[in-house]
């Protein structure tokens, strides 16, 4: 168990696969992501690459066949299988709901006791029933489960959603969420253990946090009237604190700063009615915290 390269199982062809081989190009591994291929081998890493279903992935990390997998929560609450949980990715959002016709009187979930709900994610909408004391009959479905109420075979679904908008074509609604998830990277627990293995795994771990912090920040740069300096450095927190240089001109100053990439518009434009001119903005590749 202890020879040979870190295997990593990642979804061949789905919802998590380009942002999956994105992020692992994003930390520098090279490879061939020919996906009709079951296994891809990175030219500059110790890290063998599986190429699989997503359903399988907890399974394959649990058994050993791969050391490591890319693989949305759902799916690890779903099979409980024992793996290691390591990092949550930063994509592959999305909530398993409850849900039943919007023209149906149910307002709560214990307004479905006796009811029969259709799902493709039985042990987790099981559990969400028993431990509400709800009884109602889970009916499992591979596929299109908002279809089941229409056709009478159920009288509410549970299924996963990222933006309800399924859910609304089929008439649904949302009466409550039993869990949202992302994609995580997890592990054998066994292979943490072994030396070897769990270096090579320390080493993509920072590397994935580093390429995921570098995401949720931009960095800045603007020239900054120096009556206003105080007020930027507020609006321009970041990190710690923001670089100040001095200009030529002494009623002036550079401030670089590193500021939160899903507010950076925002801050833009307080940072021009302050004053800022000549603003700067580029992405920031890796941060190693
Ligand atoms: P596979 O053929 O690999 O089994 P699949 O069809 O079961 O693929 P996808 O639909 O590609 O799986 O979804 C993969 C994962 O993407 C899900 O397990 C979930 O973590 C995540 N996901 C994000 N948004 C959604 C969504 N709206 N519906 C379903 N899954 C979503
Ligand atoms: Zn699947």
């Amino acid at each position: 168990m202890s020879t040979g390269a870190v295997k990593l199982a990642l979804q061949r062809e789905g919802r998590l696969s380009d942002d999956s081989t994105s992020l692992l190009h994003r930390v520098g591994l090279e490879f061939d992501s020919y996906r009709n291929r079951l296994f891809a081998t990175c030219r500059n890493f110790d890290l063998e690459l599986l190429f699989v279903r997503d359903d399988d992935i907890p399974e394959y990390v649990a058994d050993g066949v791969a050391d490591l997998g890319i693989v949305g929560r759902n799916l690890v609450l779903e099979y409980g299988h024992p793996v290691t949980e390591l990092l949550p990715l930063g994509f592959g959002y999305c909530s398993l709901v409850v849900a039943v016709p919007d023209e149906s009187g149910v307002q709560s979930p214990s307004d479905l006791a006796g009811a029969r709900i259709a799902t493709s994610y039985p042990g987790s909408a099981r559990r969400y029933f028993d431990e509400r004391g709800i009884p109602v009959h889970i009916i499992p479905i591979s596929g299109s489960v908002e279809l089941t109420p229409t056709l009478g075979v159920a009288q509410g679904i549970v299924e996963l959603t990222a933006t309800g908008s399924t859910l609304r074509v089929n008439d649904l609604r949302q009466i409550d969420t039993v869990y949202t998830s992302e994609a995580e990277l997890i592990a054998n627990p066994t292979a943490l253990e072994d030396p070897d293995r769990s270096r090579t795994i320390d080493r993509l771990c920072v590397r994935f946090k580093a390429a995921i912090a570098a995401r949720a920040y931009k960095y800045i740069m603007m020239n900054a009237p120096r009556s206003a300096l105080e007020a930027i450095e507020r609006t321009a927190s970041g990190l710690k604190s923001p670089t100040v240089v001095a200009l030529a001109d002494p009623d002036w100053v550079a401030v670089h700063a590193a500021v939160d990439a899903e507010r950076f518009w925002d801050i833009i434009e307080h940072l021009r009615d302050l004053g800022a001119s000549e603003i700067l903005v580029t992405p920031i590749e890796s941060m190693i915290m």
